[in-house]
């Protein structure tokens, strides 16, 4: 399609999404909460529904609920409850989901979303508590349908922007956010993968600069960012040929095929779901105290955006470099232990961003698995601070020895490798005076102008110091003598 054309239009995208709890069993009974358990093995009649069995609130997961909506600033309902959604499916043995509908967790509030231009807010509408319901298993090879009812009665916060996101990176960017936030606060491992992060995409068009909402498409299950913003750019593209052919967009819901790349139609919004929503019966009310909330509210962790003004701020640290030494709370707590031992900020970052994350890629950690204490990095840092060992040898030998070793000092590892940088001033000229003795045609060459034969020099002292002698000084000591000779 013509750019201008496209150009003509905006998107307008809201998200809701869905985090599952790290709680150690459901929402509304003792069953344990299990990622991967053979299917069936962790429900009993609460989790099934059974008549006579009655639903008991687990007190945590209001708890992580509240640190999530403090976290956002959403104004949290002083007194709620819940729901039940009738509907029929095989996946929900009751009839009905336990939802906040009316009174749910918080309303309001935002994330802090990185974007080129630094963080921006992604309004909330609200967020709110519900239960998971169990799993539909369609296999090919088996001719009947299959349902697992693990996932039924696990724990789901759901939280859902305002029209506010303009387009398919700015909304990955805000389920990154998401995730990053859940992982802060440890209420969820926001594992995509695993199901523990889902999202539906709603997404409308207009003509650039309107003020009024298109009609809304609802794209489902999108599990994972690629998933995310390949769905929504193939549907803001859809839309906007419907509109350039002057067709309508239907309010419906579509799924996203991973093979096609595509947004397929699954059902209309015509025949409007009548739920039937009424306060369960068998629910006490939750009464949200505001010492309570103080509570919760004092043991929140320093929050990302937090973090990113500190760095920014107080560190000095470019946007990029905040935000990615903020990617997780280990990293930014870990920036911090080593800037109060004496590293420079720009030099902490850099170690981290640099160095001790190809560590962790290759071996496959987050920073949560980092073993190296900030002590033993400071004085790796120290080291070649000092010029006793070289960047290179720091990052590439010492620092995985350290890894390896984390009980043992940088300088013990960095002499048992052999990587001290001779720091012995006679000795290092010693050998830059033998060199240039050595080669009176090269010292020939470079007084007529071809300097790029410093670097010869260099090679030949690096060679005979052993891989011991300290670059910087020898490359000063060399040209000094060149010009001397
Ligand atoms: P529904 O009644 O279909 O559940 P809601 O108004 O509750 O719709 O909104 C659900 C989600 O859809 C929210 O994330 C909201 O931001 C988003 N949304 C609502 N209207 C639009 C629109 N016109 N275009 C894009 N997203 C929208
Ligand atoms: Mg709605």
């Amino acid at each position: 399609m013509d750019a201008i054309v496209r150009d003509s239009y905006e998107a307008v995208i809201g998200l809701e999404i869905h985090v599952q709890l790290k709680t150690k069993s459901k929402i509304f009974s003792s069953d344990p909460v299990s990622f991967g358990a053979p299917p069936n093995t962790l429900v009993s009649t609460v989790s099934l529904g059974l008549p006579g069995t009655l639903p008991k609130l687990n007190r945590t997961v209001i708890e992580m609920g509240l640190r999530m909506a403090l976290a956002c600033r959403g104004n949290v309902s002083a007194r709620q409850h819940f729901d039940r959604k009738n509907y029929f499916y095989p996946d929900l043995p009751k009839g009905y989901q336990l939802t906040q509908d009316r009174s749910p967790l918080c309303r309001g509030g935002y994330l802090a979303v990185p974007t080129k231009e630094g963080l921006t807010q992604v309004e909330l509408e609200k967020i709110h508590m519900e239960e998971d319901a169990g799993k539909l298993i369609h296999d090919r090879a088996d001719a009947d349908s299959r349902v697992d009812y693990n996932r039924a009665g696990v724990p789901l916060l759901e939280i859902v922007t305002k029209p506010v996101i303009g387009s398919p990176a700015e909304a990955a960017a805000t389920v990154i956010e998401v995730r990053k936030l859940v992982r802060y606060l440890d209420i969820s491992d926001g594992n995509m993968e695993e199901g523990s992060l889902r999202c539906d995409a709603n997404v409308s068009i207009r003509p650039k600069g309107s003020k009024v909402l298109g009609t809304k498409v609802e794209i489902k299950n999108l599990n994972s960012m690629r998933n995310l913003s390949h769905a929504l750019a193939y549907d803001i593209q859809r839309q906007i040929e419907l509109a350039e052919a002057g067709l309508p967009i239907t309010s419906e819901t579509r799924g996203f095929d991973v093979q096609t790349g595509k947004t397929f139609p699954q059902r209309t919004k015509e025949a409007l779901n009548d739920y039937r929503y009424f306060p369960d019966p068998d629910l006490p009310p939750i009464e949200v105290s505001p010492e309570w909330l103080q509570d919760i509210r004092s043991h929140l962790p320093v929050l990302p955006e937090e973090w990113y003004d500190r760095l920014v701020g107080q560190y000095a640290l470019s946007p990029a470099d905040a935000l990615t030494v903020s990617d997780s709370r280990e990293g930014a707590e870990y920036f911090q232990r080593l800037c109060e031992l004496g590293v420079k900020p720009k030099s902490a970052a850099n170690w981290l961003i640099g160095p001790v994350k190809s560590l962790l890629n290759q071996r496959g950690w987050d920073m949560g698995h980092w073993p190296v204490e900030p002590k033993r990095l400071a004085e790796l840092t120290g080291l070649v601070e000092s010029s006793q060992v070289s960047f290179g040898a720091a990052a590439q030998r010492v620092l995985p020895a350290l890894v390896d070793q984390p009980a043992k000092g940088a300088g013990e590892l960095a002499a048992a490798l052999g990587v001290i940088q001779e720091s012995d001033a006679e000795g290092l000229e010693r050998l830059v005076a033998e060199v240039i003795k050595e080669f009176p045609l090269k010292v020939e060459a470079y007084q007529k102008g071809k300097t790029g034969i410093v670097s010869m020099f260099m090679g030949e002292v690096m060679k005979r110091s052993g891989g011991k002698a300290d670059p910087r000084k020898a490359n000063e000591l060399i040209l000094k003598k060149l010009t001397e000779a």
